[in-house]
């Protein structure tokens, strides 16, 4: 790279000199730094080749696989854009995403191509598409290892020369597309700079951690992490991926998520680092076999993205010694704005932390007006890993990217050493006859009584009333409850007004979506069925 801002040759120093250590697993695929950068190589000038231009986007659509990380930096070292769809989407949402981000180039794998192929003729900007991991004889498209090889073979690759590229900082890498929560997904166009801001929150959480445990130094350390949640969320991508790259880090992949199998991967590749979500750290907890592994090297099991029950934080470090981690951040701010590790969060396992030292934040009432320590309001976050804008939606980016802040639509508050407590979000919060409830603090008093293993607060519709709190339950294996038993346990714990009218006991875990959020929207429809 000639000119390529220092973050990406920065990137390349470091792959290249952690050189033999593996930089990813998959199943018996074990790929070093070394094979990765070689790939990376090949299909930046394969890119190249077929006339991917700066600025073009290139989407990619696959599981968190090796290939992940290679089609990534193949597309942004040489300035194209690349934009990860969400693998769990349907044709139909895929085709949303290669129309809206208008993508020339299409690499996923064989599950997806099958999904996107009935659409293909709805993306008219798509001119290329590369498969991979397929069987059978498709020949109406191109196989990626015709192209690049397997991951076995990527390091037969000749030595790797990168492309020429000409890319500043705030020159846009990627379109990560927002969970849809609350409406249809939107594209968060990132720069490399926002990418490069997390590596530098990650580092310093791993910092932080690791001076707790009293290992010095913490820099340098390399450590082997077992992804679990998928890599087409920023979260994944910008702090696990690009935290590992920069330290060394080992990432292991699955194709989903198996408690069991998860402890077999811990035992024998000496796992350090894991999480994602909070449900998966729940699975491992309540797993009746966890006794009959080694799971001792667990260091960290850090997750955000979705509310984490206090109950869990002392948990993780009572069953694993591990440190719990939480961090809150948005899409719209490429994952990390608060970063909470260790002790502190022990000792305010409440909190999602306070903010990056690269990161401010205020919260304002609806006026935008900023509020006094401790109030209650709308939480704006500011710093150089928020995005550029909205991907084409500029209403959308006028509303929430106002004089360099992002306006999260999060309702919080911080404390006065600067601790931010997410309360709800504001679409989610119940509003009872003019009296707010905030679904997370109910949520966390049925967490905290011993047979609740999962909680969600929805408002259901009252005609005098506006709306009324239900609760939908899951309650651990073998333990019972009964609906009185729970709003008793809650009514001895909150003001009268926010005890759940109903309360709904389901089988299984509540919908979630790939970064661990409750549906919240599918679980009014529960009520009526019952
Ligand atoms: P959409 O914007 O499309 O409705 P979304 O907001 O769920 O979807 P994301 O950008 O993936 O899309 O999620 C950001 C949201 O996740 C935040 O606004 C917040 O509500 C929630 N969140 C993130 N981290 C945390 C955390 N640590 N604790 C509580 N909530 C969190
Ligand atoms: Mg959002």
């Amino acid at each position: 790279w000639k000119n390529a801002p220092p973050s990406l040759r920065a990137l390349a120093v470091h792959a290249r000199s952690h050189g033999e250590r593996l930089f990813t697993i998959y199943e018996d695929e074990r790929v070093t730094y070394d094979a990765w950068y070689r790939a990376v190589a090949a299909l930046a000038t394969e890119f190249r080749k077929r006339g991917i231009a700066k600025g073009d986007r290139v989407a990619l659509a696959m599981r968190n696989l090796p290939e992940w990380p290679v089609v990534f930096f193949a597309a942004t070292s040489i300035g194209a854009i690349c934009v990860p769809l969400n693998a769990w989407w349907t044709g139909d949402e895929l085709e949303f995403g290669l129309a809206d981000s208008g993508a020339k180039l299409l690499v996923c794998d064989a599950e997806r191509w099958e999904r996107i192929a009935p659409h293909r003729e709805a993306c008219p900007d798509l001119a290329d598409v590369l498969v991979s991991r397929m069987g059978g004889d498709d020949l109406s498209v191109e196989r990626l290892e015709d192209l690049i090889g397997t991951p076995h073979s990527w390091p037969t690759l000749p030595d790797a020369e990168m492309p020429e590229a000409d890319i500043a900082p705030d020159d846009p890498a990627t379109i990560f597309y927002t969970s849809g929560t609350t409406g249809r997904p939107k594209g968060a166009l990132g720069s490399h700079r926002n990418l490069t801001t997390n590596i530098l929150s990650s580092a310093y959480a791993a910092a932080r951690t690791a001076l707790r445990r009293g290992e010095v130094p913490p820099a340098g350390v390399q450590k082997v992490g077992l992804t679990v949640i998928p890599l087409f969320h920023v979260t994944a991508c910008s702090a696990s991926m690009m935290g590992a790259l920069f330290a060394g880090h080992t990432l292991i992949f699955l194709y989903r998520w198996d408690t069991v199998k998860a402890f077999e991967i811990i035992e024998r590749e000496k796992v350090n680092l894991t999480g994602g979500v909070p449900t998966i750290a729940w699975q491992m907890i309540e797993h009746p076999d966890r006794d009959k592994y080694d799971l001792s090297s667990l260091e960290s099991i850090a997750y955000g993205g979705a509310p984490a029950a206090p109950e869990l934080v002392r948990k993780i470090y009572e069953v694993f010694g591990a440190m719990p981690g939480n961090g809150w951040g948005m899409t719209e701010t490429m994952a990390t704005v608060t970063s909470h590790t260790a002790e502190d969060y022990l000792n305010r396992p409440e909190s999602c932390g306070p903010p990056v030292p690269v990161a401010d934040l205020k919260i304002t009432d609806e006026a935008g007006r900023e509020l006094p320590v401790g109030e209650v309001g709308e939480l704006w976050a500011r710093g150089p890993m928020t995005v550029i804008e909205y991907w084409n939606r500029p209403e959308a980016s006028a509303e929430t990217f106002v004089d360099g802040w992002v306006r999260t639509g999060d309702l919080a508050r911080l404390d006065e050493e600067g601790f931010c407590y997410i309360v709800d979000r504001a679409k989610d919060m119940v509003i009872r006859g003019g009296e707010n409830i905030y679904s997370s603090e109910v949520e966390n008093v049925l967490y905290d009584h011993p047979a609740v293993t999962d909680a969600a607060l929805i408002g259901l519709p009252h005609k005098q009333l506006g709306e009324e709190p239900a609760a939908v339950v899951h309650l651990a294996p073998g333990m019972t409850a009964s609906e009185t038993e729970l709003q008793s346990w809650v009514a001895e714990r909150l003001a009268r007004f926010k005890v759940p009218v109903r309360i709904l006991f389901v089988q299984d875990t509540l919908p979630r979506n790939a970064n661990g959020k409750i549906l919240k929207k599918d679980l009014g429809a529960l009520f009526q069925d019952s």
